[in-house]
């Protein structure tokens, strides 16, 4: 085993949860063991709680101009620990190195939004008459939760965890038991960082933590970023004990490709799309719908789908579980009467015969009904399918259950608006295959792929995170009126 046990962090300490019930942690990349993490109890989060809870009292007082310089020195913490953080992102996620490298990228611009958050929580002030004034303030919630997936062990925690903190919340996380490693890192250098004890705490495990989670009433808010189905479950209870809760889902999400797209760049930014993080990626192309004659835009995506090469430029999936999920998905299509243009079954990586693999695939021929076309496969596969009008193709994005993303590949202006205004997806692409929204906007989607309220970053955060307090004053200072009269 290359790494010591996985233990909580509570009350800014490392400690053994109450439970001796583990489970291992396994590299995608080659099978090796890293390590075993605790599948806590429910008395464990209590203690994390509790710490919290206390840390509260003097955190959510101290002025946030303070509070954000814990997170500028984070931020040059991540900067000085990318590399280490980057490869045990790569070892416990399988993605590659340079993949996990703009991840830590990621956690760093996310960071620097936290540090802007004196500016942007400045509260209003309104004239209601001569000496009478109304004013908002944004007030943190208490103790909150953040629930997060396997797909992005520092990312998506750090989505949450500085504007959470930095707005004056204490935090419990939960990491993904299959990548738990890059948690632990993080907690050791927001706590050199200097933030205080116990207003950041991490508790390991699975659905009991999760459950005590949504159920404990010590916790105010709860966020939650994985499946849809998990998703659902989350938001219902955590909401079914009156506690504000954000629960980001799955995804399904579709490229709409028009005959004047630019060959070359759209067959980049589609195998680009589909392949990235190993198509691990809630907003990866899952789906692409063909407009109109694009055979010539089919052929270049297949050409560049055969340059990403297992094991060099594509990481592994998640275990040997998705592997073999997403590789029948593939048989069941070509069994349905799709073509299989590009094949990524039975991908072996020389040296790392035990690590999760699967190669490229790029499936044309494929019609609605089948399930490549329907539902998340979370694997580098594209599904293509062919319409003959835009409205068409706009049909069969708008019956997905889901709505993360969609994009259009076009060089037509008024194309582009059309789709835009018409996808039925919260964040939308023109010409751009992942298209992410930079803070200060935010990140979430619509339908079944977010349940709640706003979004979970940028400016619309501050709204989860907080509580607005409305205050009305009254001083009466012309009219010679004073606590003495
Ligand atoms: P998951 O839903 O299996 O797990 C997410 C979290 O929930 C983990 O911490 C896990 O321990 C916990 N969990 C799992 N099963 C549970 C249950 N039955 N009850 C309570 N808790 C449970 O998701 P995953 O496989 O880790 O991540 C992949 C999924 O996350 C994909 O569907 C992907 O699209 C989604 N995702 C969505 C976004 C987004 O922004 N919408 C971002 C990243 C990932």
């Amino acid at each position: 085993m290359k790494y010591q046990p996985v233990q909580n962090f509570i009350n800014g300490a490392f400690v053994n949860a109450s439970s001796q019930k583990t489970a291992d942690i396994i590299s995608p990349i080659d099978g090796t063991l890293l390590s075993t993490v605790p599948m806590s109890a429910s008395t464990d989060l209590d203690v994390a709680v509790a710490a919290a809870k206390k840390a509260f009292t003097a955190w959510s007082k101290t002025p946030i101009k303070e509070r954000v310089q814990v997170f500028f020195r984070y931020k040059y913490l991540l900067e000085k620990h990318l590399k280490e953080l980057a490869e045990l992102c790569s070892e416990e996620n399988g993605k590659t190195y340079s993949e996990s490298v703009a991840e830590i990228e990621k956690s760093i611009e996310l960071t620097e939004f936290a540090c802007s958050l004196p500016q942007l929580v400045t509260g209003e002030v309104l004239e209601v008459s001569r000496g009478v004034e109304c004013r908002t303030e944004h007030v943190a919630l208490g103790v909150v939760a953040s629930i997060v997936p396997f797909n992005f062990p520092s990312m998506v925690p750090n989505w949450t965890l500085p504007n959470a903190i930095a707005l004056g919340n204490c935090m419990i996380l939960k990491p993904s038991e299959k990548v738990p490693l890059s948690s632990g890192r993080l907690a050791e250098l927001l706590k050199e960082a200097g933030l205080p004890d116990g207003v950041f705490n991490v508790v390991h495990g699975d659905v009991e933590i999760v459950n005590a989670i949504c159920d404990h009433p010590g916790i105010e808010a709860v966020s939650f970023v994985g499946s849809t189905k998990v998703a659902k479950l989350v938001y219902q209870r955590a909401t079914s004990n009156y506690k504000r809760c954000l629960a980001l889902g799955g995804a399904k999400n579709h490229l709409m490709v028009l005959p004047d797209a630019i060959p070359g760049m759209t067959a980049q930014n589609v195998a680009a799309s589909m392949s990235g993080c190993a198509g691990q990626r809630c907003m990866a192309a899952s789906a692409m719908i063909g407009v109109g004659n694009i055979d010539g835009i089919i052929d270049k995506i297949c050409e560049e789908a055969r340059k990403i090469i297992p094991g060099e430029n594509l990481g592994a999936v998640i275990n040997k579980a998705s592997q073999e999920r997403i590789e029948q998905y593939i048989t069941e299509a070509e069994q349905q009467g799709a073509t299989i243009l590009v094949d990524g079954r039975n991908t072996k990586v020389n040296g790392k015969e035990k690590g999760s693999y699967v190669g490229p695939t790029v499936i044309d021929h494929v019609t609605p009904q089948m399930s490549v076309a329907k539902e998340e496969i979370f694997g580098p596969v594209i599904s293509i399918m062919r319409t003959n009008t835009v409205d068409e193709a706009l049909a069969i994005e708008n019956a997905n259950p889901y709505g993360n993303a969609a994009s259009v590949f076009t060089q037509n202006g008024a194309m582009a608006r059309y789709i835009i205004e018409r996808a039925s997806a919260g964040m939308i692409g023109v010409n751009v295959g992942v298209p992410v929204p930079r803070e200060p906007f935010s990140f979430g989607g619509w339908n079944e792929s977010k349940f709640g309220v706003g979004d979970i970053t940028g400016k619309s955060s501050i709204e989860f995170w907080t509580k607005l307090k409305k205050s009305t004053t009254k001083w009466n200072a012309e009219a010679g009126v004073n606590w003495m009269s």
